[in-house]
């Protein structure tokens, strides 16, 4: 048996989020060295702020300014920053109740050993240098030794600021590392000669592509290889209208589902070389593989009259 394929695999895309203004609020303090909570109706003052009162559902507008040291509630070392992390030496990720609060802010301590971190023991913020308006904006806390203890002073803020921040933009990002599994890796490794193949049900006698090595139907596990394909029929498709990132293929195009000749599952594919207007069910197209590339770079109509509905009615 082959060896089964792994890969790299990122899946990342940026988070357009608008503040409102209790967020609006905290973030722009924080660029200022600023700290704000908020007071709920019955005195407690949750940092960070929130916009509804978790016990009440209440609407909270009345903002306070807390102070930049705390003491740490519980904490977790990590041995091993990841990328993006708010440090690349080993830290405490804490909860740091900041004077004045009655809840903890989530946020990682600079300590040179987990035997330096304890709960109970007191901290400050360190500002980062740089600050736009960003939970980032505290590079970090650190011990803080000159202990003047909890004074509690808590003043209200407006909450007004020049130029205030109103949206971030968050960057989520997943890392994997992702196995095909034996069935994919032979559809992987075929594509290297330019050659669809799935698999056959020993069963109900179904091919599917890509094979993912059981029929979801017969609940059986499928081995017969069946090269099918390179020609298809469009089953059904959809008007792309929306730039992706990183991907240069000029709006609006057409993805579809297309059902390779002797396959009993559409997969799906960019139909090129004909107006995205003129792409419709039924019609007849070929994959066309890029120079370089492992797989079908898109599809493109054949000179084949349209297929019959009824020869593709169950594929859709
Ligand atoms: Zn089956």
């Amino acid at each position: 048996m082959p060896e089964v394929l792994t890969a790299p695999l990122v899946v990342e895309f940026p988070f357009t989020r608008s503040l409102g203004p209790v967020q609006s609020a905290f973030l722009t303090g924080l660029r200022e060295r600023v700290v704000l909570g908020v007071r709920t109706a019955d005195g407690r003052t949750l940092v960070p702020p929130v916009e509804y009162d978790p016990v009440t559902a209440e609407e909270i507008r009345d903002l306070v300014h807390v102070g930049s040291t705390g003491t740490v509630t519980t904490w977790a070392w990590n041995p091993a920053p990841r990328r993006g992390q708010p440090l690349d030496t080993p830290f405490a990720w804490v909860l740091v109740r900041l004077d004045g609060a009655d809840t903890a802010l989530l946020h990682a301590l600079d300590a040179p050993g987990p035997d330096a971190v304890h709960s109970g023991m007191r901290v400050r913020v360190r500002w980062a240098a740089e600050r736009s308006g960003a939970i980032t904006d505290i590079a970090c806390f650190e011990p803080y030794a000159a202990d003047d203890g909890d004074d509690s002073q808590v003043t209200v803020h407006a909450g007004e600021f020049e130029d205030p921040v109103t949206g971030i933009v968050a960057a989520a990002r997943l890392d994997y590392t992702y196995s095909p599994g034996r069935a994919q890796t032979a559809f992987i490794t075929a594509l290297t000669d330019r050659k669809l193949v799935g698999e056959r049900c020993p069963s109900c006698r179904k091919v599917y592509v890509p094979p993912r090595g059981a029929c979801p139907t017969c609940g059986l596990a499928t081995s017969e290889q069946v090269e099918v394909g390179p020609r298809g029929t469009v089953t059904t498709f959809c008007i792309v209208n929306i730039k992706a990132k990183n991907l240069d293929i000029e709006v609006p195009y057409v993805y579809a589902h297309i059902a390779l000749d002797g396959a009993d599952l559409a997969l799906h594919g960019r139909i090129g070389g004909i107006p995205y207007d003129q792409v419709r069910m039924g019609l007849r197209v070929e994959a066309v593989w890029a120079d370089d590339s492992r797989y079908p770079d898109h599809y493109r109509p054949t000179d084949e009259p349209d297929a019959d509905y009824d020869t593709y009615k169950e594929l859709l």
